[in-house]
């Protein structure tokens, strides 16, 4: 830290994404997917459109955006395109809270959400989720703040059904309720069709997660008109050119070809539901995971020490060290491959461990 840091930053601790190691690892860590971008990705993607990188990209992405409202049912005006969907929720902390408006998320969830609430100096209040990590709808109806919620929750895997979201939308009139829905297509409901009907609704996706593309850098926001232009003002106040004319023609081919979508998700979900039966079998807990991972435990090993265990193995999946949750994994759902090679690992250090 250098003396010149601002004095109300230095207590900050920044966030601390997973490891992006350059190779040699089965990484499962970060809840990539282990497929590419659909074939019209790489084909868009051609010379002429490098050449063309002399040239400021549309600051509006409106090629895309418009492309995404079709995609959602939902106007051009009510879709807004973000750096990834960190950016969005940190245009969002900033739109909607401060002067008085703080913000309420669960106690484990995105660690984003308390580190963006620090950095912008915005009160906050981390609501426990229940002992089996199930979000208390109850604890978020009038709660006089912006709520931010991530459905599927991450690193549980939990989803709220769209009654229950729409539940805490009516309760909380005058304050914005950010849906954080990155994982949303791989078996849970979207809030989506909500747009139209509550002007206090942002729904935050991402290309990174069940759109392929997390090197791409693409997220977007769907939400009314009004709080869309309002994530304008801040975006455009600091980096109008937020998103890459690659990424931008990368997401619109992308966005052309939705079956290739569907069919991998359905994919990646039997992924899921074998691997969590396999886990099962050697004793693993777990929870009802609607997203690309599992979040589990073994009642006879320490998450440190399988965390441990399996990058000795070559293979590397996210551990939080954190109150609750400091025995589970989240394990993301990778190929058929990369989950025999998890499985077989796991049996092994099962079958070692001298203190089982
Ligand atoms: C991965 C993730 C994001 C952010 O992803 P980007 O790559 O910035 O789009 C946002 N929210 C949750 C809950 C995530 O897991």
């Amino acid at each position: 830290m250098s003396r010149f840091l601002n004095q109300r930053l230095r207590a900050f601790e920044a966030y601390v994404p997973g490891e992006q190691p350059s190779g040699g690892y089965i990484k499962l860590n970060t809840n990539e997917a282990p497929f590419p971008p659909p074939p019209g990705v790489s084909e868009r993607l051609t010379p002429a459109e490098i050449r063309r990188l002399n040239l400021y990209p549309d600051p509006d992405g409106k090629a895309l955006t418009a492309k995404l409202a079709a995609l959602f049912g939902v106007g051009p005006g009510n879709v807004m395109l973000s750096n990834g969907s960190d950016e969005m929720l940190s245009f969002a902390f900033m739109a909607f809270c401060g002067s008085g408006v703080g913000a309420v998320f669960p106690d484990v969830t995105y660690g984003f959400y308390r580190v963006l609430a620090g950095l912008y100096g915005i009160p906050y209040e981390e609501m426990p989720l229940r002992d089996d990590f199930t979000v208390d709808v109850s604890d978020y109806l009038g709660v006089g703040a912006t709520v931010v919620l991530a459905n599927p929750n991450a690193p549980t895997g939990l989803a709220l059904p769209v009654r229950s979201i729409e539940a805490i939308l009516a309760a909380n009139p005058r304050n914005v309720v950010v849906v954080d829905e990155a994982y949303v297509d791989f078996g849970a409901e979207s809030c989506a069709g909500l747009v139209g009907r509550y002007d206090n609704l942002l729904v935050v996706r991402t290309y990174s997660k069940s759109r392929f593309m997390a090197g791409a850098r693409l997220g977007f926001a769907l939400g009314s008109e009004e709080l869309i232009k309002d994530l304008k003002k801040i975006k455009y106040s600091v980096n109008p050119y937020n998103i890459n004319r690659l990424t931008l023609a990368a997401g619109e081919a992308a966005a052309d070809d939705n079956a290739y979508y569907e069919e991998n998700w359905r994919r990646l979900e039997a992924g899921r539901r074998s691997a969590s039966e396999r886990l099962e079998r050697m004793g693993f807990v777990m929870t009802d995971s609607k997203a690309n991972f599992l979040f589990t435990r073994h009642p006879d090993i320490a998450g440190r020490k399988l965390y441990a265990k399996l990058r000795e193995a070559g293979i590397l999946v996210r551990r939080f060290d954190q109150p609750r949750i400091g025995d589970y994994l989240r394990i993301s759902v990778g190929s058929g491959e990369q989950m025999d090679a998890l499985c077989l690992a796991l049996s092994k250090i099962l079958e070692r461990s001298p203190e089982k």
